[in-house]
């Protein structure tokens, strides 16, 4: 069988076994990743080719030389190759601005 054709992201991530036709896909479409990669856990996939995922990271406050817990609410594009479900952790990759809202791209299942 024919390796599927996928894309150098530039950013080394196992690719996807799945194949999409989705144009917003870094690996199967055009779409240039480029700034931050964050890794976080998928907390909602009820949206149509998009997920939120949950950053969790620790915020230092001076005055009592200790961390606090703090997050934050990604939502990231799904390509259907990779299609990450509730509870799934994922690195997400900063792209170009895809609607209102998502400026990122889920790149790999880890
Ligand atoms: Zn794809």
């Amino acid at each position: 069988m024919a390796k599927a054709k996928v894309r150098d992201i530039g950013y080394d991530v196992k690719p996807p076994e799945g194949v999409c036709k989705d144009e917003k896909c870094p690996f199967h479409g055009k779409l240039p990743i480029r700034g931050k990669i964050l890794k976080g856990t998928v907390v909602s996939d009820r949206m149509q080719g998009t997920v939120v995922v949950r950053i969790d990271y620790l915020h230092y406050i001076p005055k009592y030389e200790r961390y606090e817990k703090r997050k934050s609410r990604i939502p990231a594009h799904n390509p259907e190759c990779i299609n990450a479900k509730k509870g799934d952790v994922v690195r997400i990759a900063e792209c170009r601005p895809l609607s209102k809202t998502k400026a990122f791209v889920v790149i790999e299942k880890v």
